[in-house]
């Protein structure tokens, strides 16, 4: 057994809908663009092909979490996402295998610190401080593929205080998730415990301070999360 100089740090982990064991989490993926409306948005070609950003495995945060405002940014914005959590390892998956590789689905947001993003894309700089804060990947509890199916289609949405701001369906998603497994094991071997956030509808927005984030993706269940004062 490896003897550390320090106490090695917890393990990541989301929650399991209908269980009390939890899944690890080891890296986490996000696709950069992913819905045709938000791309148009943010004025970029929607046949680009996808790229990938990534997050710390101890980004994740559970339903139910109150999120300190992060420091650095004025202009928080929520994403939601579905999330696929990879189950078995791949590389170079091809995308009739893909879905083999998921074990299941969750509905995250993907918090985003605008101001620092924009900064970072007109300086072609390095997206991570805009997008790998603290507690900046909240995912709600997996449901099992071997329950859930895997969805291509059905309603994905972000309510704030319970306005609706995104309302989409994953049928617009230009990638479907076989495709974004596939590619995304194309540049890293996928292993188990890794997450995939899938990308964002148009909608995005600021959250603020007492405010309430509930989300959900029909048939895979539901997320909500409270934006905290910021720490001191
Ligand atoms: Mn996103």
């Amino acid at each position: 057994m490896t003897a550390f100089v320090l106490p090695a740090p917890p393990t990541p982990s989301v929650a399991v809908a209908g269980s009390s064991e939890r899944f690890a989490v080891r890296r986490i993926f996000c696709v950069g663009r992913n819905y045709a409306a938000h791309i148009r948005e943010f004025g970029n070609d929607e046949r680009d092909p996808p790229f990938f950003f990534t997050k710390p495995a101890d980004a994740v945060a559970d339903s139910g979490a109150t999120v300190p405002y992060p420091p650095l940014t004025t202009n928080l914005h929520h994403e939601i996402e579905l999330v696929a959590a990879i189950g078995k390892p791949g590389f170079r998956i091809p995308r009739a295998q893909a879905l083999d590789h998921v074990w299941g689905y969750a509905v995250g947001i993907d918090l985003t610190r605008r101001d620092l993003q924009d900064e970072a894309k007109k300086a072609a700089r390095p997206w991570d401080w805009s997008k790998a804060f603290d507690r900046s990947a909240p995912c709600g509890p997996l449901v099992p593929a071997q329950k859930s199916g895997h969805p291509s289609q059905g309603r994905i949405w972000l309510a704030v205080d319970g306005k609706v701001r995104q309302d989409a369906d994953l049928a617009e998603l230009i990638w479907p998730i076989s495709d974004i497994v596939s590619i995304c094991s194309e540049g890293m071997e996928l292993q188990p415990g890794d997450l995939i956030f899938t990308g964002t509808p148009a909608g995005v927005g600021a959250v603020k301070p007492g405010e309430t984030m509930t989300g959900g993706v029909d048939g895979i269940g539901t997320i909500e999360v409270t934006i905290g004062p910021p720490n001191r």
